[in-house]
């Protein structure tokens, strides 16, 4: 199925929330948010929108999520059914959890990509190892103790360098080592732990109506 290859901007704008999808600009005023650019194809420089209905509100949360991280409506909904069938955390958490734990988001996590979808084309072109072998699915869900790196020849493109020097916060269910150009799963995320801005409950009532 085709990958929605618009600008991304379009996406946060079109939502009137940040989305996150391209990585350190996301926090600067270069974000389209920040510079009030509303929905596209409206002139318009303050958002405004009316009272969102119930369902919106649902349907939004979980298409702001499926955005973050890239994934398709298919996908998605296999992870929400896998994690619905398991019954040690909230189903909302072991959703984000396995979104967390996809390769492109670890390696993104990781400081390795400026963004997920930089951290997808990575491993796609093959530079990236998991457990010394290559890997080139992003969807691959990285387990504890599974080390992820850069392949030695691809440690001179500019795009890895570049983020790595970024020095981006690692969260701490991973281990990096900027030097060697590797990191370590070490925990499984906690996922109320890590803040990250959205309400799984919501997409878990979404699906359950
Ligand atoms: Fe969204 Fe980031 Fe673009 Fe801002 S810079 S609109 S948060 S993708």
């Amino acid at each position: 199925m085709a990958r929605y290859i618009d600008p991304v901007c379009r996406k946060c704008r079109a939502q009137g929330k940040k989305l996150f999808l391209k990585g350190e600009r996301c926090y600067t005023k270069k974000c389209a948010l920040e510079k009030g650019r509303g929905i596209p194809g409206q002139k318009q420089v303050t958002l405004h929108f009316s009272k969102p209905s119930d369902y919106k509100i649902h349907l939004q949360e979980k298409q702001r999520v499926k955005n973050m991280y890239g994934v398709l409506e298919r996908q998605f909904r296999k992870y929400f059914e896998k994690a619905t069938r398991q019954k040690e955390i909230p189903t909302g958490d072991k959703l984000m959890e396995t979104l967390e734990r996809r390769l492109d988001n670890v390696v993104f996590r990781m400081g390795f990509a400026p963004n997920r979808r930089a951290a997808r084309q990575l491993i796609l072109h093959g530079h990236v190892r998991v457990n010394g072998k290559k890997v080139n699915v992003p969807s691959f869900i990285a387990k504890v103790q599974d080390v992820v790196e850069i392949k030695e020849s691809s440690r001179q493109i500019l795009l890895i360098k570049d983020s790595i020097e970024a020095d981006v916060q690692v969260p701490a269910w991973l281990e990096v080592n900027k030097e060697s150009y590797k990191g370590t799963v070490v925990s499984i995320p906690n996922i109320p732990e890590l803040g990250l801005g959205v309400n799984p409950v919501l997409i878990v009532e979404l699906y359950s109506k």
